[in-house]
Order: C-alpha cells, then sequence, then structure tokens
C-alpha cells in the first residue's frame, strides 16, 4: 500500500476501479480492482488494492459509502501535449499543400498577425483550449505569438478552464516575407520580460511562462543569446524548433557557420537546458542527440505535422536509444488534430512506415507510445514530479474512460480485458469515450463554465 499519510490532509474523493497508467518499469501497468484517493490539494493520496478499503478508510477518515464505483470505466492519466500553436488552431485541419518554410510564410505569419486583435484572440484562445480539454489534454505546451497582452490572455484561458500549460510568447528579429511581423531584439526582450513578469504575477496555480524563440531561422544570435540569459536568469521552461526539414537544416548552416551543427546553434546560446523542449528533430545526427542528452534537453515528436508538411520521419527508437527524453505533440496547426490520440496513432503509423522501409527496425509497441504521451511527455516538459501518472504525491491529472457509452466509435466484446479494451481506446476512441477529465483533482470536463 502506497500512501502519503505522514503528513496528514484529507481526503475529498475516493475511487474503486481499474487504471491504467505507465510506470518506469512498465509501459503500460494495469490496476484492476484498486482503490486510489485524492486528496483536498487535488493530489493522490494513496493508491492501494480493494483489500485495504477498511485500513484506508480508517487512516484517512472517509466512509466506504462515499467510494465511487467506476464499473466499466477505467482511468488514465491526462495526456500531454508537449508542442501546440494555439495561435494556429483557427486553420486547424487546412492548409497542408506546402513544405515549411512556405507554409510558414504563406499561412502561418499572416494569420499570428490578427493575434494584436484581443477580441480574435480570446475566441481563438478560448476554443482551443476547450477542444484540447474536451480530447483529454490536461497539459499543453503553448505557442501563441509575438504579442505579448494576447499571449497573457491565453495563459488567463487556460487558467480557467483548469489545464496545465506552459505558455510562450514567441520571439523573433528576422523575417523577410512578413516584415510587420517581427520585433527587434531590444523590443522582444523587453516584452518577453513583461510577458514573464506579468505572468508570474498573476500566481495562477499551473499555467506557466516558457522563454520561446521561435526558431533559428527567425532569430539573430544577439536575440538568441539574450534569451538564454532571460531564461537562465529565472530559471524558465524554454521551447523551439530544431532540425524539422532538411532545407531549414541547410538554411541554418549558412547563418550561423561559426556552429558546428542546428543543436550547436541553441547550445552557444545557453538554450539547451533540462527544461528545454525542442520540437520534430527529425534530422538530428548521432552527436547532436548526444548533446540533447547531456544537456538534458527533450524531444516533442510530432509526427502528423512532420508527415503533413512532408518534413520527415523521427526514428523515435533512435533517440530512445541515445536516451533523449521524449513526448508527443499535435504541433496544430501543421499537425491537423488537436487530439493527442490522433498523435499517438500518427506516432505508431510513422513508427511502422520505418519499419517498411527497413526490416530491421523496430516498430513501436501501442504500450510504448501510451507512454509517451502521457508519462513521456511530462518528462519532456520536466513536469513528472507533477503529473504523468498515478503515483502518491503527484496532482490527480486523469481521464475517466467509457468504453461502452451509448455513442461509443468502437465496440467490446465479453471476452476483452482491460488491454485490450484500451489498445482499442486508443487505435478508436474520441472525446466521445472522455466522460470527465481532472486536472490536480479539479473536475474540468464537462465543463464547469458556462459559456
Ligand atoms: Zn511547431
Amino acid at each position: 500500500m502506497a500512501s502519503t499519510s505522514e503528513t496528514f490532509t484529507s481526503i475529498a474523493r475516493v475511487y474503486r476501479g481499474t487504471f491504467v497508467h505507465s510506470t518506469q518499469n512498465a509501459a503500460v501497468e494495469i490496476l484492476e480492482d484498486t482503490i486510489l484517493g485524492v486528496d483536498t490539494e487535488g493530489r493522490i493520496a494513496f493508491i492501494s488494492t480493494a483489500a485495504e478499503l477498511g485500513t484506508l478508510s480508517k487512516t484517512w477518515g472517509f466512509r466506504i459509502s462515499d467510494v465511487r464505483h467506476l464499473g466499466p470505466r477505467f482511468f488514465m492519466p491526462g495526456l500531454v501535449d508537449t508542442h501546440i500553436h494555439a495561435s494556429q488552431y483557427s486553420y486547424s485541419g487546412t492548409a497542408l499543400d506546402m513544405p515549411l518554410l512556405q507554409w510558414l510564410n504563406t499561412y502561418t505569419f499572416p494569420t499570428e498577425v490578427n493575434y494584436k486583435d484581443l477580441d480574435f484572440a480570446h475566441d481563438v484562445y478560448t476554443k482551443v483550449v476547450k477542444r484540447t480539454l474536451r480530447n483529454g489534454t490536461t497539459a499543453a505546451c503553448y505557442f501563441a505569438t509575438i504579442y505579448t497582452d494576447s499571449s497573457l490572455l491565453l495563459g488567463e484561458i487556460a487558467d480557467k478552464y483548469g489545464q496545465r500549460a506552459l505558455v510562450g510568447k514567441v520571439c523573433m528579429d528576422r523575417n523577410q516575407a512578413v516584415p510587420v511581423y517581427q520585433e527587434s531584439v531590444d523590443h522582444s526582450c523587453k516584452e518577453t520580460k513583461r510577458f514573464i513578469g506579468e505572468l508570474l504575477k498573476r500566481k495562477y496555480a499551473r499555467v506557466r511562462p516558457i522563454v520561446t524563440p521561435r526558431f533559428a531561422l527567425s532569430c539573430s544570435a544577439s536575440l538568441l543569446g539574450h534569451l538564454g540569459e532571460i531564461a537562465k536568469n529565472n530559471d524558465l521552461h524554454i521551447q523551439s524548433h530544431i532540425s524539422e526539414t532538411k532545407d531549414e537544416v541547410d538554411l541554418v548552416k549558412q547563418l550561423f557557420p561559426d556552429s558546428e551543427s542546428y543543436a550547436d546553434v541553441y547550445h552557444k546560446h545557453n538554450l539547451l537546458t533540462n527544461k528545454t523542449v525542442m520540437a520534430h528533430a527529425c534530422h538530428l545526427t548521432d552527436s547532436e542527440l548526444k548533446l540533447f542528452k547531456d544537456t538534458g534537453t527533450s524531444i516533442a515528436h510530432c509526427p502528423n505535422s512532420n508527415i503533413s508538411l512532408c518534413s520527415g520521419m523521427l526514428d523515435v527508437q533512435r533517440v530512445l536509444k541515445h536516451s533523449v527524453k521524449l513526448g508527443l505533440g499535435t504541433d496544430v496547426a501543421g499537425g491537423y488534430s488537436p487530439s493527442m490520440l490522433d498523435a499517438i496513432r500518427r506516432t505508431l503509423d510513422t513508427s511502422k512506415i520505418l519499419s517498411i522501409q527497413d526490416p530491421k527496425h523496430k516498430a513501436l509497441t501501442f504500450e510504448e507510445v501510451f507512454r509517451l504521451a502521457t508519462l513521456g511527455g511530462s518528462e519532456a516538459l520536466s513536469l513528472h514530479k507533477q503529473t504523468g501518472n498515478f503515483e502518491v504525491g503527484k496532482d490527480f491529472d486523469a481521464l475517466l474512460i467509457n468504453p461502452v457509452v451509448s455513442d461509443s466509435p468502437f465496440d467490446v466484446f465479453p471476452s476483452e480485458g482491460p488491454k485490450v479494451i484500451l489498445e482499442k481506446f486508443l487505435n478508436l476512441g474520441d472525446d466521445r469515450n472522455i466522460e470527465e477529465v481532472y486536472v490536480a483533482g479539479k473536475k474540468v470536463i464537462p465543463f464547469q463554465q458556462s459559456e
């Protein structure tokens, strides 16, 4: 029996039923007829077999009649989206007909200019936060835009709906294609500091700022250097993009001739740390992966985007062999789906395509990908002390899955055990199966706000 009864807090809720999660030792651990207690702070107070119910009820002072039985439902940890552009959500599902650099100039930059307008931002940001929460994303690592006030608004909306979020005001001082959408180095640094100061001052429980240079092609060495310093001085998270396409890698080489590699451009400016997450990384060399491992930098794998923009295919097995932390991301809107279930499916597809191309490549299993979408994501964002699985002391970030809901998109048969049902949900399920979503013990789906 695991519990934290030494430091006494009172119990808010107790559940009895099936819990599915990942641990360091098991990609999928299924705990049947298990009791889990959530304290008034939203943390997991205990998790134990049902045989301990009487003892637990005495130790923690809850009534056995108050225990909620899950029946055919099960709890799994909330999904962690390690890379999503909230500001691109308005055109998700469209504009997938160009490679990255043209795509940015044609669709992305002209759209992001609109976020000067707070009403426009309020509408899109509310919709993306609600849509991702409804699809089980309990933690999201967001890119906003270069505009500080609307980026603060994204933080406010994530907090209002109860999503755990890292929010980044985007920084960029190079943009030949859409010159109106860039900043001077001074302005970018000043506004980044204002963004961080303002967001921290608001003391949101689970929304934090993240330093966000867009990527090396959009930033001068001077800007990268200042942002590295700001992150270091404030001990902040960092996010950016790396080696998404080969064209981009070639251009970075031309723009930063003094750097040994793309990763070295960021490393030189103190931007690779154990709180850094870099999206894509499709074309990293072995020595760059080693640098990621040595600095603790993690990768956000965004397979829908990589396929949709024909960018490349990340070999996740190779990344894991280098002991680099890795989570999954939707990369809305280069990735067309805001659902992490889609990221799980596209990760499996990409791994299988790599096996078709090279039979020696060992495809990832659904269990391994489940871990990447939950515990792996929490590690990639350095949030693993707070979330990622059902360990005592962590926040209760969880999805209540109903595999037999009346309009379920899949069918369950009597002979099927919980692992098969989990696999069906991951491959065939959707938000209809996600009955309730909890972040730090608070029920955030169904929505509590009347909007
Ligand atoms: Zn991205």
